[in-house]
Order: C-alpha cells, then structure tokens, then sequence
C-alpha cells in the first residue's frame, strides 16, 4: 500500500496500475476511517478494482462556524486501516496541493441542492462537487463510491457526472450501522456519553417514519411523525426531518413510497444526519 500527498505522484502509480489492466476505483472520504468507509473499499476490491482511498479534510465544504478546526484526523490509524481491507494507494493531499493561490473554478450543482441540507449549509455542496471533481480528474477512477449515508450528496455527485459527462460509475453503498441504529460517522467519537445514547433516536424515527410510508402516509405526516419522536429528545436538537421524492428531493406528489426520509440533528455541537428511502415493496 502506497501512500502520497503529491497529485503528480499519484497520477505516476495510477498510470502504472493501469497499464497492467487494472480497474481505478476512488473511495473519497475525510478521513478518520470507520467501517462505513471500509464497506466501500470492500466493494471497490470486491469489483476488482486498484482501490485509491482519498483523505482530505475539505475546507471548502464547511461554511463559517462549522467543525473544520474539531474534525478528527488520525492518519496513522487510517493507513493501517486501509492496509488492513487491501486498499492499494491513499492519497491525503494538503491543503495548498489542492487549492494552490490562485484557485478560482466553481462547480454549482442547482435544483438539488436548494433542499436537504442545501439551506442549512450554505455553500457545502459547491465545496463537495468541486473537490469531488478534482479528486476525479486528478484519479481518473473508472468507478467511485459513495456512502448512501450522504444521501444527497450521492445525488447531487450522480447529477454533476451525468451533467458534465464525466468518465466515470458512480457506485452506491449501503449505510453501515452500529448495532443500535446509529450510522457510523466519523463525527460520532466527537458525541459524550449522553449525546451518544440519544442519537439513536435518529434512525428510530426515519423507521418509524418509513413505517407510516409504507403504511400510506403523506410527507406531512411523515415529517410530524419524526418531527416529534426527535423533538422528545433531551440531547438532540433537531434541525430538520423532511419527506421528499428519492431522485428530484422536492416535495413528493404522491402519498407513499417513494420517498426519502432525511433528518439532521445537533448533538451538542456536532451535526448529525441519516436518511432511509422508502421504496414500494
Ligand atoms: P466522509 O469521510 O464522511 O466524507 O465519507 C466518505 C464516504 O464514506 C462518503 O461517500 C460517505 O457517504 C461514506 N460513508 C460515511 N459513513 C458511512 C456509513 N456509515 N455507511 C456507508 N457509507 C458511509
């Protein structure tokens, strides 16, 4: 397993991997490795693919006031993890590799990003296209996987390769779980005790609101359902628990699946979300 913080050394071993006939798959991830990222690279191996994991904690997608500085960096650990699962190269670029003075291009992804968190973190998606774009170009993957954790984010990354024909499948992964519910997150060893035995909660509601789906219920009622199961919880503050169509993420024109159920959530500071879609069984 190699590892690189240089994005001419990188395209050098990727040059090599494929002139052996080797498949490119790229896991992105912001570090601090759980099993949620390790699935992915599962998967990429799984398919036969020279398995690039990136690690780059990206400014650019945190607005103002958000956890950039608190965002757990344990590189160590992570090398020795994606040792473990077989990944082939890890590429943790700094800051100036990625944004040298003078960086200026944009990619805006619109419609999908007006939703969701969209509102609630302004400039976040931008941030996300943009690096995902880069990190793309810079990898030339033939696949790329994404976490259905980050559920829009998943979708506003399917929009931006289809809008911009880029030369790549997007592959996406289940969300994995902790054995109580809660999806794994790098943000959650930044949770107290308290915090961690609230946020449960979360993944109890989108069932119970996924439930009520199944059953026939309208995003309205959905929403209500989760809303108050979330709003009971001493350690949460619910930002929001939304019922919305799984590929447009507007408002559903119809009761029942399908349907996204998606809820953010501050545990003291630190800002959770999940989401289940309800499909017709
Ligand atoms: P992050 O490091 O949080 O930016 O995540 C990197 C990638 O891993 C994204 O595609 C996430 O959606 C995915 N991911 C994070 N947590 C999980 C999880 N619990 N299950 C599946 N995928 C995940």
């Amino acid at each position: 397993m190699r590892i690189s913080d240089r994005i001419d050394e990188i395209r050098a071993i990727i040059r090599r991997a494929r002139s052996t006939g080797s498949s490119i798959g790229l896991v992105p991830t912001m570090g601090a490795l759980h099993e949620g990222h390790l699935s992915l690279v599962r998967k990429a191996r799984h398919a036969g693919d020279f398995v690039v994991i990136s690690i780059f904690v990206n400014p650019t997608q945190f607005s103002a006031g958000e956890d950039l500085q608190r965002y757990p960096r344990q590189p160590h650990d992570d090398a020795a993890l994606v040792e473990q699962v077989g990944g082939d190269l890890i590429f943790a670029p700094t800051v100036e590799e990625m944004y040298p003075n003078g960086f200026c291009t944009h990619i805006e992804v619109e419609r999908l990003t007006d939703t969701l968190c969209g509102p609630m973190r302004p400039g976040h998606f931008r941030g996300v296209a943009t690096v995902v774009a880069k990190l793309l170009n810079i990898v030339t993957p033939d696949h790329a996987y994404f976490g259905e954790k980050d559920y829009q984010q998943l979708i506003v990354i399917e929009r931006m390769v289809r809008d911009l024909n880029m030369p790549v499948e997007v592959v996406s992964c289940p969300t994995v779980r902790e054995s109580d519910g809660l999806a794994m997150s790098s943000r959650n060893r930044m949770l107290t005790r308290e915090q961690r035995q609230a946020a449960p909660a979360i993944y109890r509601a989108l069932q119970a609101g996924a439930a009520a789906v199944h059953r026939g219920a309208t995003a309205p009622e959905a929403e209500q359902i989760m809303t108050e199961l979330l709003q009971a919880q001493p350690h949460l503050r619910l930002q929001y628990a939304q019922a919305v169509h799984p590929y447009t993420l507007q408002e559903p024109t119809h009761a029942g699946p399908p349907m996204l159920l998606s809820v953010a959530a501050f545990a003291g500071d630190t800002r959770l979300i999940d989401n289940i879609v309800v499909f017709r069984e």
